[in-house]
């Protein structure tokens, strides 16, 4: 009796259309999966540069298996650090040209973990409306002040900055590209505000990483804003295929965040052979414009062709490429239809996006065919 309201709860969800359940895949990750024993078209990983199969990473990760064993058997701090964590994080500085990284075990976790070290009671965070429910999370656990921004909207922004004190400690943090509209922050009015208003800036590049920027290293490299940005987090487990995330800053932020980071304190680190194969994937993401060129060009392939179909694809520019429908039931019924033309696409419903706003999230990688998403396009004409 304790726990009826479990069961009503679920009932609601399920008349609203927003119940969730998992399926299953079989089979490797890639532009063709098994799903629930079906060989199905894939349109719903981040696996944008087709990395989470690759025979040179996980070749990689099995050598240091065989080396250094599965488990770390501690938390980093205790006895946990190992060789390949520490040279993952030279790594990842060198390709985001900052002093220092740090790496968490998740990109939940580092956003949780970073905003909750740097911040208080005391403080003030600005946040985008869209941003990721980690970084949201994060901001809850710091118990700092929020004030949270219409999408994108930076007269806003500066608004709410005006109504701060100049020494009051401020954080403006945003998604870099949004997971669920594909579009991309407008960084360069944000670090211009940042600096006129004396807020740090951080920036979430889970969906950029490896994506944007001439040597893989986001939309802040792509903008040229790696002096701008303090803290640039981002995850390793989208385009580099791996699993992890970071956060790339000065040696006093990485300092600062070992000893006051909860989600990087309090849980074992990393397995080492994870971070020998993040390794292997920076450097195919670091040499990878041929892959970005062709991830680019299947969306923009695919963007074009859906408008021209009628399709709203929102605002996005990336290979995030939302399908608004509104109606969260209609979004699952065609998602439903397509699934049995064979092409798996999620709906995306409330409560990860606004009421209103369910939509079919397409995601293109650079591994699917002309023919792939010509099926998908002819798959969603007879909708
Ligand atoms: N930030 C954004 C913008 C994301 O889309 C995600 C995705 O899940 C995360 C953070 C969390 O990263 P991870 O899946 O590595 O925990």
């Amino acid at each position: 009796m304790k726990t009826i309201f479990l069961q009503k709860e679920l009932q609601d969800r399920t008349s609203l259309g927003i119940y969730r359940t998992l399926k299953t895949v079989d089979s490797p990750q890639g532009r063709e999966i098994t799903l629930e024993g079906k060989r199905v078209l894939n349109f719903s990983s981040n696996d944008y540069l087709g990395l989470a199969n690759d025979a040179r990473i996980k070749k990689a990760a099995l050598e240091m298996i065989e080396e250094f064993g599965l488990g770390s058997g501690a938390s980093r701090l205790i006895c946990g650090n190992m060789g390949p964590h520490e040279r993952l994080e030279e790594d990842l500085a060198l390709l985001k040209k900052t002093e220092c990284a740090l790496l968490f075990s998740s990109g939940y976790m580092a956003n949780t973990g970073i905003i909750q070290a740097l911040m208080d009671r005391h403080c003030t965070v600005l946040s985008d409306k869209l941003n990721h429910a980690s970084i949201i999370d994060g901001i809850i656990l710091s118990r700092a002040k929020l004030l949270r921004y219409p999408h994108g909207d930076m007269p806003t922004l500066q608004k709410l900055l005006m109504g701060l004190g100049l020494a009051e400690r401020k954080l403006i943090v945003t998604d870099s590209v949004f997971s669920m509209d594909g579009d991309k922050a407008p960084l360069k009015e944000i670090v211009e505000l940042a600096a006129r208003y004396e807020a740090m800036v951080m920036v979430d590049e889970a969906h950029a990483f490896g994506v944007l920027g001439a040597s893989g290293g986001g939309l802040v490299e792509e903008l040229g804003l790696g002096a701008q940005v303090d803290i640039q987090m981002g995850t390793l487990s989208k385009a580099a295929g791996c699993f992890g995330a970071y956060a790339c800053g000065t040696k006093v932020l990485r300092e600062y965040l070992i000893n006051k980071s909860r989600s990087f304190i309090y849980t074992t680190a990393m397995p080492p052979a994870l971070a020998q194969a993040a390794r292997v994937a920076l450097k195919i993401i670091v040499e990878g414009n041929q892959l970005r060129r062709n991830l680019q060009e299947n969306a923009r392939y695919l963007r074009t062709k859906l408008q021209v179909i009628g399709f709203n694809t929102m605002n996005s520019s990336t290979p995030i490429i939302p399908v608004l429908v509104k109606d969260p039931l209609a979004a699952v019924d065609m998602s439903k239809r397509l699934l049995q033309q064979g092409i798996f696409v999620q709906a995306i419903r409330p409560p990860t996006v606004p009421m209103g706003t369910a939509r079919l999230r397409l995601t293109v990688t650079a591994t699917h065919t002309k023919d792939d998403l010509d099926q998908l396009l002819n798959a969603l004409r007879k909708l």
